[in-house]
């Protein structure tokens, strides 16, 4: 039986795998399971997959945690330290979809633990990227990516060499704005952002689906994961989400990895990794399909994208900032304190204000400076927000 643990069971991400993992209940010893707030999906799938243990990210549920998995055997648990240790008990196998910077904590104890880390949560990568692959390289743990357009990188390169990669394109369908006109976005409300032409996924990777801000991420992701440069990663919008990437190679080859919109591929292919398994999702039928569309991404309508290129660029802890301005600035429009347009530019202020500090960006990549980073990008946004609001 391999020993697996989900970090973030409750999301989006979380749930695919689990439906998957629930398909073969025989083949899988849950360790622990974590989640935020919904504490009776965490626990009625606790006790479903017979985990160890349950945690919820917030001390105040543990009292209902407890209740709802009271004579089940399942141990319940709640806050940080918790997560951590979690994270800390042997397994093989380990989600890490968490959303945002909180996710880096409990992946770097699963590389430690020399668990195979199946990562969806970017914002790791994002803020820490060469700590996470020397933790990793350390420990003599995998990393697979679970990110759709970076499994489809993954496997593009099953059998080749990095020197004859050219080029990688990560594809972006647009979001939900793809098609407005560039000065109706200012306007945008938080309901049209949620909404996804294509994808169904967690709330926050969705608007930032539609910022491209979720692109940005996945440009800095790329470089660390594969460890290209930057000049050789490029974005190309895709309306209909078919193609998840493509690498180029020297000889003029172009390797396309297509497949329906559904994570449970990604996930499927991290979680049986180096094989392949009949996974349950729809198969494309091309001739019914007949058509594919790309373009190239637009910097005004995205300035994300021009963002992601500064922090590669600068370098350092400059990433952590980023993600964690970006944060910020998310929870910003959704609280209704500032516009969808605002959000580049309380990101883009963050970052500038704190590109001066050069012992805060240049400082040695360790969890406890990117951590300062992270902190300072926070306060910083948030101050912004509120002299905007
Ligand atoms: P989600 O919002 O649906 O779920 C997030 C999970 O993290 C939940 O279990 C929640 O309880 C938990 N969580 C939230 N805040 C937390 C905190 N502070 N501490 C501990 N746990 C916390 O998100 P999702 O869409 O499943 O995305 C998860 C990760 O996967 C993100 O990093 C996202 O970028 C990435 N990802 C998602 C998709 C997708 O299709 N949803 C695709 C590619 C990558
Ligand atoms: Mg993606």
């Amino acid at each position: 039986m391999r020993k697996v643990s989900i970090f973030g069971a409750t999301g989006s991400i979380g749930q695919s795998t689990i439906d998957l993992i629930a398909r073969a209940p025989d083949t899988y010893d849950v360790v622990a399971l974590t989640g935020g707030h919904n504490i009776d999906l965490l626990a009625r799938d606790a006790i479903r997959l017979k985990a160890d243990v349950a945690v919820t990210a917030h001390e105040q549920n543990l009292p209902a945690l407890r209740d709802a998995l009271s004579g089940s055997g399942v141990e319940a648990a709640a806050g940080p330290a918790a997560l951590e240790e979690a994270a800390q008990r042997p397994a093989d196998w380990v989600m890490s979809a968490i959303v945002g910077a909180a996710g880096l904590l409990p992946g770097l104890r699963a590389l430690e633990n020399r668990a195979t880390l199946a990562l969806a949560n970017k914002e790791s990568l994002v803020t820490a990227g060469p700590l996470i692959m020397a933790t990793a390289h350390a420990h003599h743990a995998k990393i697979l990516p679970v990110d759709s357009e970076h499994s489809a990188v993954f496997q593009g390169l099953v059998g080749e060499e990095m020197d004859a990669v050219e080029r990688i394109i990560i594809t972006a369908s647009g979001g939900a704005f793809r098609d407005w006109p560039l000065e109706k976005l200012a306007t945008a409300t938080l309901a049209q952002a949620s909404a996804h032409p294509n994808w169904d996924m967690g709330q926050r990777i969705t608007i930032d689906s539609a910022s491209m801000f979720n692109k940005a991420l996945e440009v800095i992701e790329t470089k660390e994961f594969f460890q290209v440069s930057p000049d050789q990663i490029e974005v190309l919008v895709h309306p209909q989400s078919l193609v998840h990437a493509l690498v180029g190679f020297n000889d003029g080859a172009l390797m396309a990895h297509l497949g329906a919109p559904d994570m449970r591929h990604a996930i499927g292919y991290a979680l049986h990794w180096p094989n392949r398994r009949d996974l349950p999702v729809d198969r494309l039928d091309l001739a019914k399909i007949g058509q594919l569309d790309f373009r190239a991404p637009d910097d005004r309508r995205y300035p994300a994208l021009r963002l992601a290129r500064e922090v590669m660029q600068a370098g350092g802890l400059t990433g952590a900032v980023f993600n964690a301005a970006k944060e910020i600035a998310l929870d910003g429009f959704i609280a209704g304190q500032i516009g969808f347009m605002d959000m580049a530019g309380v990101v883009e202020e963050a970052m500038m204000r704190l590109s001066a500090d050069s012992a805060l960006i240049h400082a040695a990549m360790t969890l406890d400076n990117v951590q300062a980073a992270d902190h300072m990008g926070r306060i910083t946004a948030r101050e912004l927000i509120d002299a905007a609001h």
